[in-house]
């Protein structure tokens, strides 16, 4: 066994500090594929709560952590067995008469799928740590520091994006920031670059060890992202960040966003074709973990945090996504055209969108899976809202203010540790941004089931037409081209739009 720290845990031998920090320490099981937790207080109270969250950040739906929770124990700091009751499913209450420091300990299923996602993972030589699903929490201690420890088996990495005092533990400002913090533990491949002075990581994790792509070559699209995206909004909310890359899909292919990293879920390929998946989650670091909803940050762990906003959070970092792919130089005009149209296929094949607006896809998601309502997605409205939203503010300035500038707006405005944004927060920065009245236009794209106006693509040089002879066999049911009929105006605006920087 190898400790990672060891210091902060040496409790009895230690005199009383003063400190309210909260210290975890998580120990991996390999054989039992568990990890054990242990968290501890210096101070507690009489009647101390501890609580697992309902739902994680990023996934819009309920979890239920609390099943793979069992064998939990307290502990007075001296040494004395404390006694434990329930709240309710996700709650326990520990009887701390004197109100002292004290330990809980308890013990967490490792058996998520592939190499874990939204829980934990515990294998033979790795294991993978999802906060919300292994770290609970004091619903009165919320904004405390906390700092993280692992006792890992010889020879086990330690990759997380949390800071690190040199040989000592993880560092967390707070809870949302210490769980939305993965820890992947034991065997992986690690890749460094840097995008001006800001430090990244790659993480590479595979079940057998092996990559069946050049790892080289896919960091490189990585970095070309990282600098396209912080371009765009002039500076970076994290002092470092990692991408994790899982080369393995449980019940989940995709890439879930964190404060400072991403975890990706892919098979093992030759290609990994990510591009546009990392740009996505990369954005989020802006949209959703800086610019963001107020209920989404902090963050309500015992319910759901209802907004009308996802669309937005989701649908336009999906639109940001292809469009910077297709900036960092990664693909083509042709590609990010067929990439709008697929879009507008899936929008128009949707029943739902007849019923349910964008904002109410949005607010009722959690009772609908987490990315919509019936097959209305709001990824892909939302995705269609930015993109005609992007087209109205260029032509509305001609040219001079663009949805990049609402983007650059927002993140000045909402940025931690500043609160979220009101649920008519996006409509009054588009029209702060304009300068203009964008308020029609936004009731009807986010707040009505009317078609959406797609011949506002026009305004930008681009034509959206159904799909004819002639046209390949592979495409769907629409295309999106340049306009042959287009205006001067509506020229020099889609060249501008299409100028890579
Ligand atoms: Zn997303």
């Amino acid at each position: 066994m190898r400790l990672l720290h060891s210091g902060l845990w040496l409790l009895a031998l230690l005199p009383f500090s003063a400190s309210a920090d909260i210290r975890y320490r998580v120990t991996p099981l390999p054989k039992e594929r568990v990890i054990n937790v242990d968290m501890a207080l210096d101070v507690a109270k009489a009647m101390q709560e501890f609580r697992i969250p309902a739902w994680c950040p990023g996934f819009y739906f309920i979890q239920h952590y609390q099943d793979k929770i069992s064998g939990i124990s307290a502990m007075s700091e001296a040494g004395a067995k404390l006694t434990i009751s329930r709240t309710d499913t996700r709650g326990w209450l520990v009887s701390n008469p004197t109100g002292g420091g004290l330990t809980v300990h308890y013990t967490v299923q490792g058996d998520d799928p592939g190499l874990g996602f939204f829980g934990v993972n515990v294998r033979s030589d790795k294991a993978f740590v999802n906060g919300a699903a292994a770290l609970m929490y004091l619903p009165d201690r919320m904004s405390e520091k906390s700092t993280l420890s692992a006792i890992l088996p010889a020879g086990w990495k330690v990759a997380s994006p949390l800071d690190q005092q040199e040989a000592g533990p993880l560092i967390a400002d707070g809870y949302d920031e210490l769980i939305d913090s993965p820890l992947q533990l034991g065997a992986f491949a690690k890749k460094d670059f840097k995008v001006g002075e800001i430090p990244f990581q790659a993480i590479y994790v595979s079940a057998d060890n092996r990559f069946q792509t050049d790892l080289d070559e896919e960091t490189n699209r990585l970095s070309e992202i990282s600098g396209t995206e912080i371009a765009l909004f002039g500076s970076a909310p994290f002092k470092r960040y990692t991408y994790f890359i899982h080369l393995s899909v449980g019940d989940f292919e995709g890439g879930l966003e964190h404060r400072a990293s991403t975890v990706l879920a892919i098979p093992n390929s030759e290609t990994l074709a990510v591009d546009d998946l990392a740009a996505h989650e990369f954005f989020h670091a802006w949209n959703v973990k800086q610019i963001r909803p107020k209920v989404l940050g902090p963050f309500d762990y015992s319910k759901q945090d209802r907004t009308r906003n996802l669309w937005f959070a989701e649908g336009v970092t999906d639109y940001y996504s292809k469009l910077l792919t297709y900036r960092s130089g990664l693909s083509d005009e042709g590609w990010l055209f067929t990439e709008f149209a697929k879009q507008v296929d899936q929008l128009q094949a949707s029943h739902t969108r007849d019923s349910k607006t964008a904002d109410q896809a949005s607010w009722e998601c959690w009772e609908n899976g987490g990315f919509g309502v019936g097959d209305l997605s709001y990824y892909v409205k939302g995705f269609l809202i930015g993109l005609l939203l992007d087209a109205e503010m260029r032509t509305v300035t001609h040219g001079k203010k663009s949805l990049d500038d609402v983007m650059r707006y927002l993140y000045s405005k909402y940025h931690l540790p500043e609160p979220g944004y009101e649920e008519n927060g996006i409509l009054d920065a588009l029209n702060q941004v304009s300068g203009t009245n964008l308020t029609p236009l936004y009731n009807l794209l986010a707040r009505s089931t009317e078609e959406m106006p797609y011949e506002i693509m026009k305004k930008i040089g681009l034509r959206l037409r159904p799909k004819a002879e002639g046209d390949p066999e592979t495409i769907g049911s629409y295309v999106v081209e340049r306009d042959p009929d287009a205006t001067t105006q509506a020229q020099q605006l889609l060249e501008q739009y299409l100028a890579k920087p």
